[in-house]
């Protein structure tokens, strides 16, 4: 496939980037240590600041200032990152997905066996 071997576009480094975010609260843990919560605090902020989509990162980092990251547990913040996206579905017209499955979709494959 050519195309996966050009630049990526703005569609193809976010679901890149989100399958990484998401995959990331997948494997947080659920009684995260002092530093295990402040790395993934400064990966968020530095993720924002980094992102080659700089309208993107922006949306990113003003999220992060209105709703600030809970980082006491993986479901508090996978939850949060779950809203994160919502928000971006909805700026783009996108299906809102339901936060109550992000561990299904993203850490333990859906209950009806669709992962196995
Ligand atoms: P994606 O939105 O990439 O989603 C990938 C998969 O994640 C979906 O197929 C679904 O299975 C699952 N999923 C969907 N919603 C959720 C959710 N709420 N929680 C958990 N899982 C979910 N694009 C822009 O044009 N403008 C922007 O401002 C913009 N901001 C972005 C900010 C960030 C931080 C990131 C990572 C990406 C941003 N993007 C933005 C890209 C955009 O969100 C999509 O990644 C892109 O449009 C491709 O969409 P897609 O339909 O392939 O699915």
């Amino acid at each position: 496939n050519m195309a996966e071997e050009c630049p990526p576009d703005i569609e193809t480094l976010g679901r890149g980037s989100w399958n990484l975010l998401h995959s990331i609260a997948a494997q947080y843990p659920e009684n995260p240590t002092r530093t295990d919560q402040n790395n993934v605090r400064d990966f968020m902020r530095l993720f924002a600041t980094l992102y080659p989509c700089w309208v993107c990162g922006e949306g990113f980092a003003k999220y992060q200032s209105r709703k600030p990251m809970p980082t006491q547990s993986r479901n508090a913040f996978g939850t949060w990152l779950c809203d994160a996206h919502n928000e971006v579905n909805r700026r783009l017209g996108k299906p809102e997905f339901d936060c109550s499955k992000w561990e299904e979709r993203w850490r333990t494959g859906w209950k009806d066996g669709r992962c196995d």
